[in-house]
């Protein structure tokens, strides 16, 4: 007699390659060295779980093995159909298997390593690989069916796909660092999902551990969305873009963000550190609380939540290079925000020098030197044939309104000096001021008649408005102005503001508030 036994192999080895062993009944055959109990013995030893059936599935026997394997001894399988050790799906398949092969010769369904999922005594479930072989055995076709339990090689697969899993996401968040075509948000959501991911978590978060007023609080820069109701869909559309805030630290996450440590709690219910969720919020079941380092430097935390099974150490140190890229994306982030600031500050004072540059603070019009600068474009633009005319304003017995007023008053006057003639002017005119109670008014595209017209009606509107101090004393203005235009040739635009500043004396002399 013949037992074909199917060598199991290890991981890589191919299965069906038959081993063939001679088991010989002693008694039977004449010649036979090894007697059936010493084959029992052996059979016996095999780490592999050896169950024989015969063709209606009855288990016939079963070696010591399998009693580590799926728990039962071979006195309580005897007579048993072998479906008692199958899970649901094994089992049916199992039944036209059976059926399958009395119709056959066999040859294709047989000998095949194959995974499936039977069921210990306790009712958990085994990852088994099985072989199966049939044999004639005292004139009946038995089937010798060889297990080995492969839980350890399915948690080793496991656990490198898992290690894969978490170096693409690696890779991903360490080159979203050096790619800046991707936004904050996009970068950490991806980071994320990779992180829920890799540790078959529900929902989660990232963060980064900001200061205000020396206390620490959670800034998430990426969040599950778990909103449960219209409340907090809208708060978390409204608010997710810039971040939410949590500034309550006496929560399972605060554990972490005050003390730097991994916290794991895979009753989180109970456990006397949580703040309690608000209602709605949908079951935590398991946490872990994971601090995010660049270096030394603390910077932000992930907390992960309801993973089947619950969170931990081994799983914490498993994904310690995903972390570490998400402590690299932090850092990131921190030197690309400050750099943002600095360049905002830097524009903020290059606006402000710009300002101090070219505006006068007192009347918030062009200073002398931009008003000069825009005059010479004009007067370049007038020596190809369009004319140029300037009026030179001075104020009228300004010194008086200082002596009787103050100076911060006679400011305040020129200022209102500034805004009333800025009034009578076209956008393409230019208006700065020139000395202290002098104005410069270029007129480009203006002939001396058109000038003269512009001058009277600022001569006008600054003697109709004004000005009133605090106490509702009005306070009459006056402007004596100087005309003079590019028509009558200058060679250069000093000698033209020249021209014009000694019109304007001519009109000091005529008896000042008038136009020369
Ligand atoms: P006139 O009619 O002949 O032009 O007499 P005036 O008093 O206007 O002319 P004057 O040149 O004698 O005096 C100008 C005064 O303007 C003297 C100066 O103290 C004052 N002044 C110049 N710059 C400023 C300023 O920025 N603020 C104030 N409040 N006063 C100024
Ligand atoms: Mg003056
Ligand atoms: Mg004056």
């Amino acid at each position: 007699m013949i037992l074909r036994l199917v060598a199991f192999g290890h991981g890589e080895v191919p299965l069906s390659k038959p081993v063939e062993l001679r088991a010989v009944d002693a008694t039977a055959t004449p010649g036979v060295q090894m007697p059936r109990s010493e084959f029992r013995k052996i059979v016996d030893t095999l780490i592999d779980g050896v169950i024989i059936i015969d063709s209606q599935g009855t288990i016939q026997r079963a070696n010591n093995a399998v009693e580590g394997i799926l728990g039962y001894r071979e006195d309580e399988l005897l007579g048993k159909n072998v479906n008692v050790l199958m899970s649901g799906d094994d089992r049916e398949h199992h039944n036209r298997y059976l059926a399958h092969f009395k119709h056959s010769d066999g040859s294709t369904v047989m000998g095949r390593g194959r995974e499936v999922e039977a069921k210990h005594k306790d009712g958990t479930s085994v990852p088994l690989e099985i072989a199966v072989t049939p044999a004639e055995i005292s004139g009946q076709t038995m089937f010798v069916g060889m297990l080995r339990d492969i839980t350890e090689r399915r948690e080793y697969e496991a656990r490198i796909k898992t290690n894969e899993k978490i170096m693409r996401a690696v890779n991903q968040a360490l080159g979203n660092v050096i790619s800046d075509g991707l936004s904050t948000l996009e970068v950490f959501d991806g980071a994320l999902a990779d992180l829920l991911s890799v540790t078959d978590s529900a929902y989660g978060f990232i963060g980064e551990i900001l200061h205000s007023n020396d206390l620490p609080y959670l800034k998430t820069h990426a969040i599950t969305n778990i909103a449960w109701n219209h409340e907090t869909r809208k708060f978390y559309r409204e608010n997710i873009a810039r971040g939410l805030e949590f500034t309550n630290l006496d929560t399972l996450f605060g554990v972490t963000i005050r003390s730097g440590q991994r916290l794991i709690a895979n009753d989180p219910m109970q456990d006397h550190r949580r703040g309690g969720l608000p209602k709605g919020h949908p079951p935590l079941k398991s946490y872990m609380g994971l601090p995010i380092y660049s270096g030394y430097k603390f910077l932000g935390m992930a907390g992960i939540a309801n993973r089947k099974g619950g969170y931990d150490d081994e799983l914490a140190q498993q994904i310690k290079p995903l972390l570490n890229a998400l402590g690299t994306l932090i850092a990131a982030h921190q030197n690309n925000t400050s750099r943002i600031k600095a360049e905002e500050k830097l524009f903020r004072t290059q606006q402000q020098l710009k300002e101090m540059a070219t505006n006068d603070p007192v009347t918030g019009i062009a200073n002398r030197y931009m008003v000069v600068q825009e005059l010479e474009m004009l007067f370049e633009r007038s020596q190809n044939g369009e004319n140029l005319t300037l009026l030179f304003v001075d104020v009228d017995h300004f010194k008086q309104v200082n002596d009787s007023h103050g100076h911060d008053v006679g400011d305040q006057v020129l200022k209102h000096i500034a805004d009333t003639i800025s009034q009578t002017l076209r956008p393409t005119d230019t208006l700065g001021r020139y000395g202290g109670e002098e104005f410069l008014v270029g007129l480009p595209g203006c002939g001396p008649q058109h000038a003269s017209m512009i001058a009277e009606r600022i001569r006008t509107t600054i003697d109709e408005n004004p000005f009133y101090l605090e106490d509702g004393t009005e306070l009459r203005l006056s402007a004596s102005i100087g005309i003079a235009g590019s028509h009558q040739g200058w060679e250069s635009l000093g000698a033209l503001i020249k021209a014009s500043d000694t019109a304007m004396y001519e009109a000091k002399s005529k008896g000042r508030n008038c136009v020369a």
